[in-house]
């Protein structure tokens, strides 16, 4: 008998519950019994991972994005290779239908900031998680109907399946001008608005403009790095608190409690740590309530700061996703910068300064885009200022008149270009 896909959404709901009841009481046992499950009902399944579904998890390989994609056919549950999905994932987006399946499985594709797409699979089931995942853990319960305005750069049936009537749900693409968005979003009034701050530091120009008339009571930031100037012009624009979600096509790995922490959803995901020093790493993710198409020590090239927080749950605690690894700039004689040291004194070189941008064309040199342009001097001398504090010697600081950002991918406020 086929369940309807709402009594599934209702039936994850309580299941999450009751997980996340069960991690809080005891984690270790809690994850030691998913674990086990995982790998009888998951991995056995797998032609990739079924010769090592009796061990324990550091007999399976660490994989990347590439990895996961190269051994696609292997990992899967479902027998279905990477060429069908592939051209089904395509043609889907050339037609701008955004619904394509293989057997009941949801084919979506991923963006890739490296130009390399990948392809994700997901069950009906895993959806119905997804859509209690994103109601019990995001938006919250409430009776009242709202409506939410979800910015993305291609729609996919995951996201459309949110859809009840008590959400209403405005679906914005990510490559039509922003003109558009504002008429649009001034006639739809949002309650709850969903994009990448990019996207949320336009709607604050517009509405300070007066363009834009919109009263959101959520505003939750995904996709990239939100910066702690960023999330308080957007709160104090909108009088709300920005929240974060840590997802990627991979799966919902984190978000923000009441306490402005993001915490990993370890009722459901094993985390390794990869420490870049005593704060921050990279984390290698399990996650164990996939089926289809297995998560199994995937490693994000993300940098996450952890933290204590006194909200009262046990999950791990970040208080910064800082960026990726690909951001770290590296410099001659093996000096590198994280992200976050230029963040600081790039705003903080002028109380002005409302945007930048730093991209490293190659090691000795950087292009620096500031706004407002007037204060270019400023912040360059220092960043000068903390290179040569770093002993970092010789670098060409040249400038950058506008932001390097194609409408419609992720904005990198500062990255390296390596390739
Ligand atoms: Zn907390």
């Amino acid at each position: 008998m086929r369940i309807p896909f709402k009594l599934q959404v209702i039936l994850a709901v309580c299941r999450l519950e009751f997980e996340r009841r069960r991690y809080e009481r005891n984690p270790r046992a809690h994850q030691s019994r998913m674990w086990k499950r995982f790998r009888t009902r998951t991995l056995a399944r797998s032609p990739l991972y079924a010769p090592h579904a009796t061990g324990s998890i550091a007999d399976f390989p660490i994989q990347g994005k590439v990895e996961f994609m190269r051994d696609f056919d292997g990992i899967n549950t479902r027998g279905i290779t990477l060429d069908e999905s592939m051209s089904i994932a395509m043609d889907a987006e050339r037609s701008r239908d955004f619904a394509p399946t293989i057997s009941g499985i949801t084919v979506g594709l991923s963006s890739g900031t490296s130009g390399n797409r990948g392809v994700f699979l997901v069950s009906e089931k895993e959806r119905a998680f997804w859509v209690a995942m994103v109601l019990q853990r995001i938006l919250g319960f409430s009776f009242k109907r709202r409506k939410v305005a979800f910015f993305l750069r291609a729609n996919s049936k995951l996201y459309t399946s949110v859809e009840s009537k008590l959400i209403q749900f405005g679906f914005f693409d990510l490559l039509e001008p922003m003109q558009k968005h504002v008429a649009r979003l001034n006639s739809f009034q949002p309650d709850v608005i969903v994009g990448q701050p990019s996207l949320l530091m336009m709607l604050v120009e517009a509405q300070h403009k007066g363009q834009l008339n919109i009263h959101p009571k959520r505003i939750i930031s995904v996709a990239e790095v939100l910066s702690p100037e960023d999330q308080k012009s957007i709160s104090t624009c909108f009088s709300v608190t920005v929240q974060q979600v840590y997802q990627c096509n991979e799966g919902m790995f984190g978000q923000s409690c009441s306490h402005g922490n993001i915490h990993l959803n370890e009722d459901g995901l094993l985390i390794e740590k990869e420490w870049l020093d005593t704060r921050r790493f990279s984390p290698i993710i399990t996650d164990m309530r996939r089926r289809v198409q297995p998560v199994v020590r995937y490693k994000m090239n993300d940098i996450l700061h952890v933290t204590e927080c006194t909200c009262g749950s046990k999950m791990i605690a970040i208080s910064q996703i800082e960026g990726r690894t690909d951001d770290v700039l590296e410099f001659p004689n093996e000096r590198i910068l994280f992200p976050d040291f230029i963040r600081r004194i790039i705003i903080g070189a002028h109380s002005e300064i409302t945007n930048y941008q730093i991209v490293q064309d190659s090691p000795s040199k950087l292009a620096l885009f500031v706004s407002p342009s007037v204060h270019w001097e400023a912040a360059s001398a220092a960043l000068t200022e903390l290179l040569q504090a770093q002993d970092i010697q010789d670098i060409d600081i040249q400038r950058l008149e506008t932001k390097r950002h194609q409408l419609g991918s992720k904005f990198r406020r500062i990255y390296a270009k390596r390739h």
